[in-house]
């Protein structure tokens, strides 16, 4: 071991990856200081921002990273932007190591005219807006047409079309903010159409999710029987498939019987159709979309290939929900085709593919959006492990400082722990008042007010 003096390491980003490597390195009986550093004045990444606020069992999981946050030489530095308050160079020189755990911030697109027309939005955008994130509450989703639909076939499109299905009664019982339970309960939408490109077989949604979509109280899923037949490759490997695509076929097959057209909302789930233009003069009014048929490529993996039939689905709104994608920060290696910090195994590699010493990555912005919660807990392991190897290499070295100086004399008005407690507090009592598990402040303003940050403050003036 050649650090005489404690490592001291920054993460940036304080999702699931960030929290697992701050555990892990707290963890790891070396004498270890950590800093997480998070734009927002709130942690816990998509846990709070992404995940369904109908799941609170799966967003129960920031009890685990409150446990992390309580150990000794944790620091959370909340309303934090690095690349605006603080350069990735200047925490390269503030600290030994410094980790990357920014998630994946933009979205993928498809590609298609109409595209950009107003109506068409991406998922990430609708998703961030009903979970309260204060970047997203301006936005202004037309939900008075009786039709949406939303394009993709994987969990994330589920939460969505799941939650524009949910009734104003289920819609309480959630942390989603105000504004959305209002907008969804009081909305037109009486149809929400999934459009998946390949078959059921390939559907990348989870048997659970598919699950719920049969529970829910005002909607009733359809799916056409003529959708499940299947051409003999699927049928090869439905045949061989123990889990997730025999048991959604298999629900598939029971929604597809049953119709009691007794509900007020219809989800309709579509396979081997995919949009090949968005249609509208001012605004989205239709969706064109072709069929697919699939068709095995050298790897034996099956691909849509469009047919002649096409169709146009008259609706108000699309929701394109074809995947989450990695932002590039600056002076820091990134892999464009992939969306990812160029990286092995958690260590950053130059623009000649040799590891830099001191910085690291972990999670979606390390491996790409894929995978659930847990699964960042084991890619963050990686990164620590190959940080802590490198420490004991004595590869790492810093200049010493302090970041709380740094942003003191630039007037950033840090959130630090006790801060997001404010707000968590504040956010349950408001809940408790209404029978709601919390309500979110959504607005920068209210964030900094519950926190107890006004503009200018530093970091060790009382919440
Ligand atoms: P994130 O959770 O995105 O955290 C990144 C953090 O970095 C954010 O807080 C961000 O504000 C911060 N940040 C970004 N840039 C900067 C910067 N420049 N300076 C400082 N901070 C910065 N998984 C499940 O297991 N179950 C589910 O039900 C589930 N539902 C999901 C629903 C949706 C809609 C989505 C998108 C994902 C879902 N997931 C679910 C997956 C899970 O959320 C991810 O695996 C996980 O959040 C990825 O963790 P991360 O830490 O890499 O990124």
């Amino acid at each position: 071991m050649h650090v005489v003096g404690p490592l001291r390491v920054a993460v940036v980003g304080s999702g699931p990856a960030g929290f697992y490597a701050a555990g892990q390195l707290l963890g790891s009986g070396f004498r270890v200081e950590v800093d997480v550093i998070e734009r927002l004045p709130t942690p816990w990444g998509l846990v709070r921002l992404g995940v369904a606020p109908d799941h609170p069992e799966i967003k129960a999981v920031s009890r685990v990273f409150e446990k992390i946050a309580r150990a000794s030489g944790f620091r959370f530095f909340g309303n934090v932007e690095v690349g605006r308050d603080v350069s990735p160079a200047e925490l390269a020189l503030l600290y030994d190591a410094v980790i990357f755990a920014v998630g994946a911030q933009s979205d993928r697109r498809l590609g298609i005219p109409g595209e950009e027309l107003p109506g068409s939005w991406p998922a990430t955008a609708f998703v961030a807006w009903y979970n309260g994130h204060p970047d997203f509450q301006e936005l202004d989703f037309d939900l008075s047409g009786e039709r949406v639909v939303v394009v993709g076939n994987g969990n994330v499109a589920v939460d969505v079309a799941r939650m524009l299905s949910l009734s104003r009664e289920e819609l309480v019982r959630t942390d989603a903010t105000e504004a959305a339970i209002e907008a969804i309960a009081g909305a037109g939408v009486r149809e929400i159409v999934m459009l998946g490109r390949r078959g059921p077989v390939q559907a990348a949604f989870t048997s659970p999710e598919l699950r719920e979509l049969g529970e829910l109280g005002e909607a009733e899923v359809i799916v056409d029987p003529a959708d499940l037949e299947l051409d003999p490759v699927s049928e090869v490997s439905l045949a061989e498939d123990r889990s997730t695509a025999r048991r959604n076929y298999e629900l598939l097959r029971g929604y597809s019987s049953r119709r009691d057209g007794a509900k007020r909302k219809r989800l309709v789930l579509r396979f081997c159709t995919s949009p090949v233009a968005l249609l509208g003069s001012a605004r989205v009014e239709a969706v064109e979309v072709v069929r697919n048929r699939l068709v095995a490529d050298a790897r034996g993996e099956l691909r849509p290939v469009a047919t002649a039939l096409r169709e146009t689905i008259p609706c108000g709104l699309v929701l394109r929900s074809v995947g989450y994608r990695g932002v590039s920060i600056d002076g820091i290696p990134f892999d464009p085709e992939r969306g990812v910090i160029a990286n092995l195994g958690g260590r950053v590699l130059d623009g000649g593919g040799q590891t830099v010493p001191g910085l690291y990555c972990a999670g979606w912005i390390k491996r790409g959006p894929s995978g659930v919660i847990g699964t960042n807990k084991k890619d963050a392991a990686e990164t620590v492990e190959a940080l802590l190897a490198d420490a004991d290499a004595g590869l790492l070295r810093s200049e010493g400082g302090d970041l709380d100086a740094l942003l003191g004399q630039r007037g950033v008005s840090v959130v630090n722990y006790a801060g997001w407690e404010a707000i968590d507090a504040r956010e349950r009592e408001l809940g408790a008042l209404l029978g709601r598990p919390r309500v979110k402040f959504a607005r920068w303003q209210e964030l900094l007010e519950a926190a107890g940050r006004p503009a200018g403050a530093g970091l060790d003036s009382p919440p």
